[in-house]
């Protein structure tokens, strides 16, 4: 066995043994090596070998070295385990991801389809909805013509009545007289009715504030109910809360058509009877004042089982077809009209005792006073000046009926067919009015009314139209007309409007 010396980098001799032609055996190492184990497992050793030949760098360890390689592979393998671990969980993880990309994907394309099929059916919906959109406008328009064309010639079927009882006083108790002006009356009212459901329902009613008085309102009501009410021998009652401000703001027509139908039916329904119109102010919020109104009557009352059926349309309960006029949409119009105001009514009954309705609508007030019941002013229709009117209708019995009732009235009256006959007549003669048929032939009455506003021609001009009046007031005024008179009208309020317009004039 051969001993060598080494020469460390440090320049110390160490001596080791040669085995089997490799240095492995350390032999006295230096002290100052040992004391730094941590340096001498790291350095690195020139060996010369005895012969002097080639020397060879041989890396020494000791055991703690060993343990520390050892450690070091061990805690390799163990990385190694763990990255395999890793690498495991992430093909796991790829793999779930993958999962997830692919249902995600799938989700995706479900999506994209149900998107698809949802955007089809929207489509499909707005087409539906525009359908129904249109038959509504269809529908609107169908029920405004047909209430028009109706109304036309009612108003030569309740002229030419009225006119016959007129002229053949003979006649008036004829019961076929009686039928045809009852028939006539009866045709309107369902026209009128129809058309204002149709407006409620089509949200073509639109509140107005007025100020009003609201016992100068329910007083109105009951005077112009007097009639009906001595007919059945009944008593119609007014109370009106004193603590109500004089002057209210509010649609004070819509009102009174309310009050007017609840108090037309209690008189309908009750004989030699009372009818109680109670006005109460229930409470005040700021400037709201909630006013409950009470229609009672001690009639034959309505049987528990029909109460909720009667708001129905053309709902009438026990109708006996010469009891009474009526058309099955009274409370279905009033139930509609306090919606408007944001109110219900409520129903009290029994058979034989009577009826009670209530209800409540909040009304602003107006702490000044204003006037604002010009159209109700009543004129003096024996004015000593003679009027002279001018007609302009094309429908032939409809000119006979408005000149009949003009001239029964003494006020002269010249007919023409049309709008251009009108233009050449205003010409040649003065008139003080003009009564102007909207739907003519050749020119309608707007046109004819702005052409006769051209040539400087300011007379009053009324429309005596059997249009619906909130259809045509917005062109009406822009053309030049004054005032619009629905057919078949009331002589007394036509002949008022032309008074008022005349002396404004
Ligand atoms: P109309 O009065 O035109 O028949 P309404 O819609 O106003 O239609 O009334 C529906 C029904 O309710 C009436 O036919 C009647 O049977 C019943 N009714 C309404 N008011 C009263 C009342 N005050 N007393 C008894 N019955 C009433």
């Amino acid at each position: 066995m051969l001993s060598h010396t080494i020469k460390s980098s440090e320049n110390e001799i160490i001596k080791f043994t040669n085995l089997a032609g490799r240095f492995v055996k350390i032999v006295d190492l230096p002290k100052s090596i040992l004391q730094n184990e941590e340096y001498f497992a790291l350095k690195f050793y020139y060996i010369t070998l005895a012969d002097n030949s080639e020397s060879e760098k041989v890396t020494f360890y000791d055991q703690k070295t060993i343990d520390k390689i050892e450690n070091d592979k061990f805690a390799k393998q163990e990385s190694l385990r763990k990255s395999k671990v890793i690498v495991v969980l992430f093909v796991v993880i790829l793999l779930f991801l993958l999962v997830l990309l692919y249902s995600l994907f799938k989700a995706n394309n479900f999506k994209k389809k149900a998107n698809a099929e949802l955007s089809q059916t929207l489509i499909a919906l707005t087409i539906a909805k525009e359908k129904a959109e249109e038959a509504s406008i269809l529908k609107s328009q169908f029920v405004s013509t047909i209430s028009h064309e109706l109304r036309t010639p009612l108003y030569g079927v309740v002229g030419i009545t009225n006119m016959l009882l007129d002229e053949h006083k003979e006649l008036a108790n004829s019961p076929h007289l009686i039928s045809l002006k009852f028939s006539a009356r009866y045709l309107l009212s369902l026209v009128n009715d129809i058309l204002q459901i149709n407006k409620i329902e089509d949200n073509r009613i639109v509140l107005e504030s007025m100020t009003f008085n609201i016992s100068d309102e329910i007083n109105m009501i009951k005077n112009s109910l007097s009639f009906i009410a001595k007919n059945n021998n009944n008593f119609i009652i007014v109370s009106i809360d004193p603590a109500i401000p004089e002057y209210l703001i509010g649609d004070k027509l819509r009102l009174s058509q309310i009050i007017m139908n609840l108090v037309s039916n209690a008189l309908k329904f009750t004989n030699d009877g009372e009818i109680l119109i109670k006005v109460n102010l229930v409470k005040v919020e700021q400037d709201l004042h909630f006013i409950e109104f009470v229609v009672k009557d001690n009639g034959i009352g309505i049987a528990p089982e029909d109460q909720y059926k009667i708001f129905d349309k053309f709902i009438q309960v026990g109708r006996k077809e010469t009891d009474y006029q009526g058309t099955g949409l009274g409370l279905s119009i009033v139930k509609q009209l306090l919606g408007l105001f944001d109110s219900t009514i409520s129903l009290q009954s029994a058979i034989g005792q009577g009826t009670t309705f209530k209800f409540t609508i909040a009304f602003e007030f107006n702490p000044e006073k204003t006037n604002e019941i010009i159209n109700n002013i009543l004129v003096d229709l024996k004015t000593a000046q003679i009027i002279n009117i001018l007609v302009v209708e094309d429908n032939h019995i409809n000119q006979m009926v408005t000149r009949k009732t003009i001239e029964k009235n003494n006020y002269k009256c010249s007919v023409v067919d049309n709008g251009y006959a009108a233009l050449e007549i205003l010409d040649k003669e003065n008139f003080d009015v003009i009564l102007m048929d909207i739907n003519m032939p050749l020119i309608n009455g707007f046109e004819t009314t702005r052409k006769i506003r051209l040539k400087g021609i300011d007379i009053p001009i009324v429309a005596l139209t059997a249009f619906d009046k909130t259809e045509i007031t917005e062109e009406a005024l822009s053309a030049g007309i004054n005032d619009i008179i629905i057919k078949p009208f009331d002589a007394s309020k036509l002949f008022n409007i032309i008074n008022i317009l005349i002396s404004k004039n």
